[in-house]
């Protein structure tokens, strides 16, 4: 019952029986009382034909019911929609029912859905009574339980929203009807009108699962079904199309109407959210729409593909932005499974190679050590950027067999000389880190003859520094068997102080932002902060890299910082092994 005021979106939802000479409310909400005369009560004229639902639009306005005492006085109802329960010998016997105190109107799709929802409930009806008397036919014993599959096929089990094969489904239909357009008759031409989907995704959600516990993040997850739901134009199909994602379907939205609307959900969701005896939390969702229909970028079979991009760029971007699905941003998508695939096989068949950067000590030129970098050429993409190539290696589970793989060649270059310099450093993926990692490289050191205390480990602060567990526990396993190890990119926007508390770091890599601000019309405050960042190693008793050096004043400017060491295209670019 619940489900049918989620789905549909109104104040009142019902399961009544209807008696002889009465209906009585078996449960209910929004209503405040337990049944009916049957003479005046809208299920019995329900039931009456008990194979098409019974859609009152406005009560008001319809001859049936205009006079009835619940449509004239309280609740004073407009809107009705009710299906049969059928019991286990075929008859009806009550209804699901929704109800308004507005008139409104009704989807096919949302019909479907409360169809579904009343055959549900019928077979929790027959379900109870077998129980008591074990009774009943086995081909009905069959329907019954394949009703129930049904069910339990094409809905999630905690909010009873419709998943994603039933938002699938209705897609398909935008689709035959699209297609019935251009092969085209004018009249379904003129009918052809945009449909939107808006997706909100849950981000980190097994975060609030574990400091909670399950339970607590089960009824979070309902209660954001229902404020999305009350936040929905009256026709849309709210799905549950992932464990935490939702996807409704809106028919007639234009890619504005779905914007305004994705934006509202949004900010609902960014205010701490109580559940029922509950206390207020905080979650963190993105928002992302896309568009089909005569104007629109996408047609109904690009839809749902179109909404999967959208919600995954969404939430790398996390809650602060809408997402709108664009052609673009569906090539990239493209772009990024088959570079999976092609990664996966360079990762099998050394098409990647690693190039070493060298670390120079800013006061005399010497190369103290080198940064190993990995390198890719395929021959579909040409040489790919590691910026491109790394994020689909993370995106696809890659990066850790990447990593391993760079760590051993470097590991190797490094001990037979090849790499000079007095110790080698490997940048590291948070995304990749198992509990395995920091033995893994220990063996590493072990087969390559090389003393810990040459490895430095570089992480780059991403999201996954704050929230992976694992990487604190490998870290300070590395540190405390002697592996340096650097956060990289400090500075660069997304650091956060409180690593530098948390995790055993031995260096910090200036971010080639802060080098490049010092020369330039900001360079008053890109000094104070260097300066600033040079103190705190001091205090901390970190050592101190510049990254992205390209000219002799910024080294001028960086020495007078304090900062004694550096990286960058004016020292040395990344080269092939044997050359640097
Ligand atoms: P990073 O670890 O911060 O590496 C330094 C990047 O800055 C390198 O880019 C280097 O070529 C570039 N760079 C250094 N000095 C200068 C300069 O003066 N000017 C300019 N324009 N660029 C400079 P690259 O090789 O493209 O790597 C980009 C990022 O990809 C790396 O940033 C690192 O985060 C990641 N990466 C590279 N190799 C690996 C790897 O084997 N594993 C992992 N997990 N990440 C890697
Ligand atoms: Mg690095
Ligand atoms: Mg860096």
């Amino acid at each position: 019952m619940e489900a049918a005021a989620l789905i549909v979106g109104t104040p009142i939802a019902l399961v009544t029986i209807v008696g002889e000479d009465e209906q009585w409310f078996k449960a209910k909400i929004g209503i405040d009382v337990e049944g009916t005369a049957r003479e005046i009560s809208f299920c019995s004229v329900a039931i009456a034909d008990c194979t098409e639902p019974l859609i009152v639009e406005d009560a008001a306005k319809d001859p049936r019911f205009a006079e009835n005492p619940l449509v004239t006085g309280p609740p004073a109802i407009r809107f009705y929609a009710g299906v049969a329960l059928i019991s286990d010998k075929g008859n009806a016997v009550g209804t699901i029912a929704i109800a308004d105190t507005k008139p409104r109107t009704i989807s096919a799709s949302q019909i479907e859905e409360l169809q579904r929802i009343s055959r549900k409930a019928s077979v929790l009806v027959g379900l109870r009574r077998r129980a008591h008397a074990i009774a009943g036919t086995l081909a009905l014993d069959r329907t019954l339980a394949d009703e129930n599959a049904d069910w339990l096929r094409t809905h999630d089990e905690l909010t009873s929203l419709p998943l994603r094969e039933v938002i699938r489904d209705w897609i398909e239909i935008l689709g035959d009807e699209a297609r019935g357009d251009t092969l085209g008759t004018a009249m379904q031409g003129k009918n052809a009108s945009p449909s939107s989907i808006v997706a909100v995704g849950l981000i980190h959600f097994h975060e609030i699962n574990s400091r909670l516990g399950r339970e607590a993040g089960d009824q979070i997850i309902k209660k954001i079904a229902q404020i999305i739901a009350s936040e929905l134009p009256e026709r849309a199909l709210l799905t549950k199309i992932s464990t935490t994602g939702f996807a409704a379907l809106l028919r007639d939205t234009d890619p504005s109407q779905a914007s305004v609307i994705a934006e509202r959900v949004r900010k609902r969701l960014q205010v701490p959210i109580t559940p029922p005896g509950g206390s207020p939390t905080e979650v963190s969702a993105s928002v992302a729409t896309a568009t089909t229909g005569p104007s629109a970028e996408f047609t109904p079979d690009q839809l749902l593909a179109a909404i999967d991009e959208a919600s995954a760029a969404a939430k790398a971007l996390g809650s602060e932005v809408l997402v709108e699905a664009d052609r673009e941003l569906v090539a990239s998508s493209t772009r990024r499974t088959t570079m999976r695939e092609a990664l996966a096989t360079a990762l099998n068949s050394n098409e990647l190679r690693v190039h070493y950067m060298p670390i120079v000590r800013l006061g005399d030129g010497e190369v103290s050590s080198h940064e190993a970098l990995a390198r890719w050429r395929n021959s579909r993409f040409g040489d790919v950027e590691p910026e491109e190539f790394i994020v689909v290696a993370e995106e696809y589970g890659l990066v850790a067999r990447l990593d391993a793989f760079v760590l051993r060649q470097a590991l190797a270059d490094f001990a037979s000389g090849k790499v000079g310099g007095d110790a080698i450093s490997v940048n590291l993926s948070p995304a990749g880190v198992t509990s395995e990692t920091a033995s893994e490289i220990f063996s590493a050191l072990r087969d390559a003859h090389v003393p810990h205390e040459c490895l430095t480990i570089e992480v780059t602060e991403r999201e996954a520094l704050a929230t992976n567990p694992l990487l604190t526990d490998t870290l300070v396993e590395l540190a405390a068997g002697h592996v340096q190890v650097a956060l990289d990119d400090f500075g660069s926007g997304v650091t956060s102080l409180s690593h530098l508390v948390a995790l055993p770091i031995g260096l910090l890599k200036l971010d080639q932002s802060l080098t490049r601000n010092l020369v330039g019309p900001v360079r008053e405050r890109g000094l104070a902060i260097v300066e600033a960042i040079v103190t705190l190693s001091k205090r901390l008793g970190l050592d101190v890299v510049a990254e992205g050096i390209e000219s002799e004043e910024q080294i001028k400017i960086l020495e007078l910082a304090g900062v004694t060491t550096g990286q960058g295209m004016l020292l040395g670019a990344p080269m092939p092994a044997g050359t640097t």
